[in-house]
Order: structure tokens, then C-alpha cells, then sequence
């Protein structure tokens, strides 16, 4: 409530009944200040919202809900956190630690995420360098004994 109003801010226009000051007094909800709800306390009515008081509520509210915010997301950056170290478990070839990948770290995983006990991604890659190199010699060796079948054929 502004205690001296001043010819700046003057105050605002309010009514109210003769019967409703009978019921309730001019202390109770007998004001109505136009353009809001009808029938509030003289304080409430002379309150205007956009004053540095409501100004300072409504900036301590925004503050309040962004420390909510802020430590809602690192409970869940946590709770992120411990699933993974409870997940990680080490590589079957070189025994390092695999964790599963983090979101946070935009790891998304890829198309086959690491899973407890997978290979971690460098034996993963060794071993699918390994398999190529190996389908590519088997394919060589297949064409090269092709190749002496048909040869046999030609000369046999
Ligand atoms: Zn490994």
C-alpha cells in the first residue's frame, strides 16, 4: 500500500455500496477498483501491481523458480551420472573401464550403443578393422581360386 500517495501517482478511482460498508466495514472487501475484480480490502485495491513492490515480489518469484530450475537439472545431470558409473563395466579385450555414452556429452550412442560388457569403442574399432581385413583376404582368396578353377578348365 502506498502510504502518501503524491500528485504523481494519484489513486486510483474506487467504489463501493453503502450496503456492502454496513455488512463488512471499510476495512473489509467492500472496494472495487475498476478494470479488476470486484470487492477487495482498501489495501488490495490502493496495491497497484506495477508498482516496485510487486515489481520486487514477482523478481524474488522468477529467482526462486529459476534456482528450482537450475537445481532440478543438476539433480538430474547426478542422477544421470550415477546410472552411468552403475552401468560402466570393463571391456572383455583390454579390461578398461566402458561407460554407456552421455547425452551430456552428446553421445548419443550411435546406432548400437555400448552396453555392459561390449568392447570399448577402440576394440570395437580394432575388431571391426580386423573383420574387414579378414573378409577382404577371403575374397581375394576366393577370386584367386576362381581364377585357377578357370584356369584348370581352360588348360585341363
Ligand atoms: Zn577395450
Amino acid at each position: 500500500m502506498r502510504a502518501t500517495p503524491t500528485t504523481a501517482t494519484p489513486s486510483p478511482p474506487l467504489a463501493t455500496t453503502l450496503d456492502r460498508l454496513r455488512t463488512h466495514g471499510p476495512l473489509g472487501p467492500v472496494w472495487w477498483r475498476y478494470g479488476r475484480q470486484p470487492w477487495q480490502t482498501l489495501t488490495d485495491a490502493l496495491a497497484n501491481p506495477d508498482d516496485e513492490a510487486a515489481h520486487r515480489v514477482r523478481d524474488e518469484q522468477h529467482r526462486a523458480r529459476e534456482r528450482a530450475r537450475q537445481e532440478r537439472e543438476r539433480r538430474e545431470r547426478e542422477e544421470a551420472r550415477r546410472r552411468r558409473e552403475a552401468a560402466a563395466g570393463p571391456c572383455p579385450t583390454c579390461g578398461r573401464t566402458v561407460h554407456p555414452p552421455d547425452p551430456a556429452w552428446g553421445q548419443d550412442g550411435g546406432e548400437q550403443p555400448v552396453e555392459p560388457g561390449d568392447d570399448c569403442t577402440v576394440c570395437a574399432r580394432a575388431k571391426e578393422r580386423e573383420r574387414q581385413e579378414d573378409e577382404a583376404r577371403a575374397a581375394a582368396e576366393a577370386e584367386a581360386a576362381a581364377a585357377r578353377r578357370g584356369l584348370r578348365r581352360f588348360f585341363g
